[in-house]
């Protein structure tokens, strides 16, 4: 299978801004951000998207939301952050390899979901 961008960076064969890692996943921040703070949290398994994410992964996806709280907060974010997953080209994915976008240091508006 061919590796995909993200576990690239994961192997160090790609450089990246590599703020936390752990057994599951990593946090770099984004290359192009989209508010003050962006940072996608990116599990080291390559799940393509997240509705081909198994039962199996149900533990993985709970660790990627708690450590999300955890880099928000230390990222300076804490206490207000939007968490995005896009899933499939027609709403954006660009990267087939499931990624959770923090973005925080902005206000977003109620009706604005996306970026
Ligand atoms: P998505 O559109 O949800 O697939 O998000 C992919 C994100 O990855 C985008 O916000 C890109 O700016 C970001 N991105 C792409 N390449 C890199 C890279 N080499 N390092 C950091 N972020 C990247």
């Amino acid at each position: 299978m061919t590796e995909t961008l993200f576990t690239k960076i994961i192997n160090r064969e790609l450089p990246a801004d590599i703020i936390y890692e752990d057994d599951h996943c990593i946090a770099i921040k984004d290359i192009a951000p989209k508010a003050p703070t962006h940072v996608l949290v990116i599990p080291k398994k390559p799940i393509p998207r997240l509705v081909d994410a198994a039962e199996e992964d149900q533990a993985l996806l709970g660790h990627l939301m708690v450590a999300a709280g955890k880099i928000a907060a230390e990222a300076g974010v804490g206490d207000a952050f939007r968490l995005i997953i896009n899933n499939g080209a027609d709403v954006g994915q660009t990267v087939f390899h499931l990624h959770l976008h923090i973005l925080g240091g902005k206000e977003f508006s109620e009706a604005q979901l996306g970026f």
